[in-house]
């Protein structure tokens, strides 16, 4: 009887092991081979993207920089061809390496589980992420909710999307439309109010969401240099602004002369919304947004332009005030 039991159990994993396609003691060299092969690509492959958290996450308190080094000698993928992307995520993070096949969205995403190498095999095209049933079922694979951040991102890359948008993504680590807003906005930015000799930006996010990621990378504005002051509102406080759809200010600053310019910036979600059909999951309509990242104006508009002195400056940017009640774009001052 425990003869049986044990060759019923050995029967199972055998099974199991067969089913998933896994075998448990395969190095990680070896699931990127596999990979490869089970997507019929080959190094250096023009439709291959290796997608990454790699530089951010540790793996038994180690980096885990040897084996984003084995992926690339293995499938030739390079930042400079623009065909290995990373996203960032905590360092306690599950290691995640997702190779891509441009044609069509099929993927294999190698992860480290429990001391093991585990692999999902999944379709990620752009057909599949515009039904909500994939996403019902994202739990099921040991990617489980990175699954929104990979297919984000493998799907604007494969659809050519401009490099420093996904470059605002690997620091957002998804791409939503609160982030395509932010690319959107930092656009604007750059094409309205180009800076003159001694002049910088400081963007003032308030309120806040998504978008803040995107003046990061785009622009550079950081809350550590002072570029970006954020400001986060309560609902009250935002239904008292007094311009449609408020997004945040730009404030041009000489600091120097001590004197600048400032606007109000409204972003509307609607255009971006009609874009896609109602209810269509978020991964999708992104994707639809890519052929417009270049018209900042059909979403971005001034609702208001100020100048500013050092006093107005100083009462928009430090703590305790609120900028809309400053610049008197509030219904109740
Ligand atoms: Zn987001």
């Amino acid at each position: 009887m425990q003869r049986l039991t044990r060759l019923f159990f050995t029967l199972v994993l055998l099974l199991s092991v067969g089913f998933s396609g896994q075998v448990f003691a395969d190095t990680f060299e070896e699931n990127v081979s596999q990979a490869l092969q089970n997507l019929n690509l080959s190094k250096g492959d023009v439709g291959l993207l290796v997608l990454t958290n790699a530089p951010y996450i540790k793996v038994d308190g180690a980096n885990a920089l040897p084996w984003l080094n084995q992926a690339q000698e293995k499938t030739g993928c390079t930042v400079g061809k623009g065909n290995l992307l990373f996203f960032q995520r905590a360092q306690s993070h599950p290691f995640r390496l997702m190779l891509f096949r441009k044609t069509d969205g099929q993927a294999v995403i190698i992860s480290r589980e429990k001391s093991n190498w585990v692999t999902d095999t999944v379709n990620i095209g752009p057909d599949t992420i515009s039904k909500a049933a994939f996403w019902e079922k994202i739990d099921t694979y040991h990617a489980g909710r990175d699954m929104f951040t990979l297919a984000s991102l493998a799907n604007v890359w494969a659809k050519g999307g401009p490099y420093d948008f996904l470059k605002s993504a690997e620091l957002h680590n998804h791409i939503c439309p609160g982030l395509t807003s932010g690319y959107l906005m930092a656009h604007y930015i750059l094409d309205h109010f180009p800076l003159k000799d001694g002049e910088r930006y400081t963007v003032v996010a308030c309120p806040v969401w998504c978008k803040e990621d995107a003046f990061q990378v785009v622009m550079d504005c950081t809350p550590g240099k002072k570029g970006l002051v954020v400001k986060p509102l309560s609902d009250d406080q935002k239904k008292q602004i007094s311009v449609a759809n408020p997004a945040g200010m730009v404030l041009v600053w000489d600091a120097e002369q001590k004197r600048g310019r400032g606007a109000a910036l409204s972003f509307s979600f609607d255009p971006l919304r009609a874009l896609s059909a109602k209810d269509t999951p978020k991964a999708a309509m992104v994707l639809a947004a890519l052929d417009h990242l270049d018209q900042p104006d059909r979403f971005v508009s001034t609702s208001a332009e100020f100048n500013l002195d050092e006093k107005r400056y100083n009462a928009i940017t430090r703590a305790g005030s609120n900028p809309w009640a400053v610049v008197g774009l509030m219904k109740t001052q």
